[in-house]
């Protein structure tokens, strides 16, 4: 599917929402891709992008920032603590807090670096063994430690279990972050962008529906 597609569904998918056009960001995951595939969508104007590792990312993005104005960087997937500074100087937005001992470590970082990139909070809705993020029923007192430590957060994020009905998931981030006033939502990827749309996400997160499959050979 082209940019210009996955663009027009989610304009369509705020209208229906009743909300304002615009409101929602579209973060073009490009992980694993080749660069000639992330060049083309930062040719055609796009630049909000999303990397799950601190590794690739240091990689790729700033030979592209070199070349293209305006990027901003979101890192999307878990992230070590021997990681943050990294993290923190390559990017503008961290989707993926979601321990007392990353917050601590980022608000230290944060008074030496003397900045912080933007920071949701990542809530394990399914309360899944494997995935990483905060669960539901611990996400209130992490966003009040969060806040103590003085780090900007702006907002939840989640990855719903594959094999339920991701709007469950949706709905739960969205009365978390609301009874804990943060505006920021960032949830939908490729196969429900449309349905966390309608549930306030404000941040989608999609890869292979902009660039295609991941090739992992
Ligand atoms: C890879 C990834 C995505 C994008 O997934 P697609 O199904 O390709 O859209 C979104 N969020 C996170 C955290 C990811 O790791």
């Amino acid at each position: 599917m082209s940019l210009a597609e996955i663009k027009s569904r989610i304009s369509n998918a705020e209208t229906k929402a009743g909300r304002a056009l615009g409101s929602v960001d579209l973060i073009a995951v490009s992980k694993v891709q080749p660069n000639e595939r992330v060049e083309a969508v930062l040719s055609e104007g796009q630049r909000i992008f999303g990397e799950n590792r601190v590794q690739e990312a240091a990689g790729k993005w700033p030979d592209f920032r070199t070349q293209f104005d305006g990027i901003q960087l979101h890192i999307i997937g878990p992230l070590q603590t021997n990681k943050a500074r990294q993290a923190m100087e390559l990017a503008e937005c961290i989707h993926s807090v979601d321990r007392p001992k990353l917050a601590t470590t980022l608000a230290r970082l944060a008074q030496e670096i003397g900045q912080c990139p933007d920071l949701f909070i990542q809530v394990n809705t399914g309360a899944e063994a494997q995935k990483a993020g905060i669960l539901p029923q611990d996400a209130d007192s992490f966003v009040a430690e969060c806040r103590s430590l003085d780090l900007p957060v702006k907002g939840l994020m989640c990855i719903p279990p594959v094999e339920e009905e991701a709007a469950l998931h949706f709905a739960l981030l969205a009365k978390i972050a609301k009874r804990n006033d943060l505006s920021g939502l960032s949830m939908g990827m490729s196969g429900d962008f449309e349905k966390a749309i309608a549930f306030g996400a404000t941040h989608v997160r999609v890869g292979s529906a902009i660039f295609g499959a991941r090739d992992y050979s």
